[in-house]
């Protein structure tokens, strides 16, 4: 997995070559989307960002992840019941896992991912572009707060 500044630097460069420019703001949001692990969703993007630069619209937040998931440079991860989550330290397909009670989501490695993709692959003899792959529940952590 390449490191946060590695993918804040492609993503600047991405925008570049498609046009856009590098405003403050943008500039802002694409340092969070490299650091955060945790999957945030544009309004938790938002505000962060607020504290940092207070004058950015929530607009600017949408249409920066509009842009980035239009170059393949976040991963969407749509979710009904909630907003959607943006990772964009992993911007190609993986599984995931989320905690229904702390909302905590995170990625999952699977070993049997990729045999999954390779059995996909055999049976169907498909090019696979996308496998939304959620894993839904609660966590060990959680768990034991239940117990108490
Ligand atoms: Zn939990
Ligand atoms: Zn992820």
């Amino acid at each position: 997995m390449p490191d946060n500044m590695s993918r804040y630097n492609q993503m600047c460069k991405k925008l570049k070559q498609a046009g856009y420019k590098l405003t403050p703001q943008r500039l802002t949001i694409l340092k969070i989307l490299s650091e955060r692990k945790d999957h945030p969703n544009p309004d938790s993007i938002y505000e962060a960002i607020q504290k940092k630069l207070p004058t950015t619209s929530p607009a600017t937040v949408y249409k920066t992840l509009i842009v980035l998931k239009k170059l393949n440079e976040v991963l969407e991860i749509q979710y009904s019941n909630e907003s959607n989550r943006y990772d964009g330290i992993n911007p190609f397909p993986h599984p995931h896992i989320y905690c229904k009670k702390c909302k905590k989501f995170s990625d999952l490695d699977l070993l049997a991912y990729n045999e999954l993709l390779e059995d996909v692959k055999m049976k169907t003899g498909f090019e696979i572009h996308s496998l939304n792959l959620l894993i839904e529940g609660i966590c060990p952590y959680c768990q034991n707060i239940e117990i108490i």
